[in-house]
């Protein structure tokens, strides 16, 4: 399965609505950028992502009435880096009082202390961490050292307080592949395995065409001896293949970015 249950039923009580209304064309999520102000300065971020003020961040009455306007069933919240959003708790009780579904897309730097205790976790709630790599090249694309323990000691500290949390990967063309793959076991196998598997799962944005990352994943199984599944889907292709108790499934579908793809991996309980 690459959603958990209650967010597949939603997409699909969705699409349904629509259709039943002879829509051809609806939203399925929504990317909500409250702020462009981060803490960091990633090299793979655009400059105005992150060199916004905060005073002029978007209001929390308006970041409402765009989820609510939407009818999205998922809202995407990213920036800038949200954790800095000031209204940030009201935001995320708000949206689920609207019965959506939320990713929060992080650096996940300043989770102690602007969301543990502050939020409790949520079935609507999926705290979305970006690791671009393993330690020094997520250091690197950071630009700052310390990124990558900061993030992995916060992931197990929300999966140890109860969050769903997913990770995110952007890999770059310069990237080794062998790397992510690195990083797409290291994951489940040293963070999420340890305190609770059934809230692993997996995001990689590829910043290469679709061919290059079919081509990438190809050669990962061959290597290694996957069995190599393929599925064609509404939402892109997904691989999925198998490594000692692993299932991974990786969804390969074009994203927005005039050069890129977007590329999901998604890894459930039930394929520990
Ligand atoms: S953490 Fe996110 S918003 Fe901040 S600089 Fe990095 S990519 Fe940009």
């Amino acid at each position: 399965m690459r959603l958990p249950l209650h967010l597949a039923t939603d997409q699909l009580k969705s699409q349904i609505h629509h259709r039943l209304r002879g829509r051809s064309r609806f939203p399925y999520v929504l990317m909500l950028e409250p702020l462009y102000t981060c803490h960091l300065a990633c090299l793979g971020c655009s400059i105005e992502r992150h060199t916004g003020k905060l005073k002029d961040r978007l209001p929390l009455e308006e970041c409402l009435r765009a989820v609510d306007e939407s009818g999205a069933p998922t809202v995407s919240i990213c920036g800038g880096e949200p954790t800095i959003y000031p209204e940030l708790v009201e935001l995320l009780e708000g949206i689920i009082e609207l019965r959506r579904h939320i990713y929060l897309c992080t650096n996940a730097l300043l989770l102690d202390t602007k969301l543990f205790g502050k939020i409790a976790p949520h079935k609507r709630l999926t705290i979305n961490v970006h690791l671009d790599g393993m330690r020094e090249t997520h250091d690197y694309v950071c630009a700052r050292e310390g990124v990558f323990d900061k993030a992995v000691e916060m992931i197990r500290e929300a999966k140890r307080l109860g969050y769903h949390v997913t990770t995110n990967t952007t890999v770059f063309k310069e990237t080794d592949i062998e790397e992510i793959e690195e990083l797409s076991f290291y994951v489940p196998g040293n963070i999420a395995k340890r305190e609770n598997p059934s809230s692993g799962s997996y995001a990689l944005s590829y910043k290469a065409s679709i061919p290059k990352i079919r081509r990438a994943f190809e050669k990962i199984a061959e290597k290694n001896k996957y069995d190599l599944e393929t599925d064609r889907g509404a939402f892109g292709t997904s691989y999925r293949f198998k490594k000692d108790r692993y299932r991974i499934t990786v969804t390969v579908s074009k994203s927005f970015e005039p050069k890129g793809a977007t590329l999901m991996i998604f890894a459930f309980k039930s394929s520990f």
